[in-house]
């Protein structure tokens, strides 16, 4: 999808299986709403093809596709009542009476708001408009249900019940959905599946422990979790060198430059003298909730972050300025 000589979707191509629930995250800018607009049928792809239910649907209008979509800001009827916005899709399709109170009654109760039938819009908290926004999108019974950064405009604490609230929905009603999100946590916590789109490309598509433990690409390790990162070349065969650490690498060059990532829960450290454990000074610590974050100087300046749980932090009475030992567990390689 081009616009003007921009391509803000570019040569993207994913299976998404029946009844999963895939999460597209990115960075802004990257193409998610133009590719979720461009399935909805929002937006003409200017090449190739989006496939429905085993069928050709590139061409069909948006109404012809039965997908369901929901919106950032709630786009739901101001002057109709809870509902009415429910019924809405039903009506157009002229179900029977019996039908539609059939259906909007299921759809109450699996987004959790019976007894709001007679509120209006602006009667309702965010979390509750985006909520009647799902029931409304799901009342036709759509192939699929897209949306489109949901949460976004909600605090953190809505944002956290609404994502357990959509995985317990998932769970009951199997449609196969994409969200878009530009939230790591979100998309590692809901979703079976994940695209991580950059620049209008999709960088990988996994699991979330794939794309957390083993990142496809630079940019993958960078915007997914945090990770420490090193620029060093390789010294000598498969290893190189970076003040007191070793790292084995495989598939470089002798004098490649590379650039190493590890996460900081990677970092183990200990103030018990253990093999092959590099020693350092704990700089600064900084209190990050369940984990403390340690500044840790391993020499000459070189310095890594460190993530341990408060437990362990309190338990082992780590002071500022103490030597401790290091390891690092797992790390990843790129080339430069
Ligand atoms: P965000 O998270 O900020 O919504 P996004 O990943 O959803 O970002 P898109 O909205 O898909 O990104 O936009 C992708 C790129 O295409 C952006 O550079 C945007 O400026 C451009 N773009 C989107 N829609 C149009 C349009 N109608 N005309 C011109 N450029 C557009």
């Amino acid at each position: 999808k081009r616009f003007g000589n921009f391509a803000a979707v570019d040569n993207v191509s994913f299976n998404l299986e029946t009844g999963s629930l895939v999460a597209l995250l990115g960075p802004s800018g990257s193409g998610k709403s133009t590719l979720l607009r461009m399935i909805a049928g929002l937006e003409i792809p200017d090449g190739g093809e989006i496939i429905l239910t085993g069928n050709e649907a590139t061409h069909l209008s948006a109404g012809e596709r039965n997908i369901g979509f929901v919106f950032q800001h709630y786009a739901l009827f101001k002057h109709m009542n809870v509902w009415d916005n429910v019924a809405f899709g039903l009506k157009m399709r002229r179900e029977s009476k019996q039908k539609i109170h059939d259906r909007v009654t299921e759809l109450l109760k699996l987004v959790h708001l019976e007894g709001y039938e007679r509120r209006f819009p602006d009667q309702l908290s965010g979390g509750q408009r985006q909520r009647v926004a799902v029931a409304r999108a799901l009342a036709p019974e759509p192939h699929v249900l897209l949306l489109d950064e949901p949460f976004g405009a909600l605090d953190a604490k809505v944002r956290d019940e609404l994502r357990d609230w959509m995985l317990q929905l998932h769970e009951e009603s199997h449609v196969t959905t994409l969200f878009v999100t530009h939230d790591q946590h979100e998309a590692l916590e809901i979703s079976n599946t994940i695209l991580v789109m950059n620049q209008g490309r999709i960088e990988q598509t996994g699991t979330p422990l794939q794309i957390f433990d083993h990142p496809a690409t630079q940019f993958v390790a960078e915007f997914v979790g945090e990770s420490n990162f090193i620029d060093a070349s390789v010294s000598e065969e498969n290893l190189v060198l970076w003040g007191p650490f070793k790292f084995v690498v495989k598939g470089f060059r002798v004098g490649q430059n590379v650039r190493i990532y590890f996460r900081p829960d990677d970092v183990y450290v200990t103030s018990e003298e253990e093999t092959l454990q590099v020693q350092a000074t704990i700089n600064r610590s900084r209190f990050r909730g369940a984990a403390m974050e340690l500044d840790l100087d391993v020499g000459n300046g070189r310095r890594i972050i460190a993530h341990i749980p408060k437990g362990v932090f309190l338990a082992s009475g780590f002071q500022l300025g103490q030597k401790v030992y290091v390891g690092i567990t797992a790390f990843h390689t790129f080339g430069r």
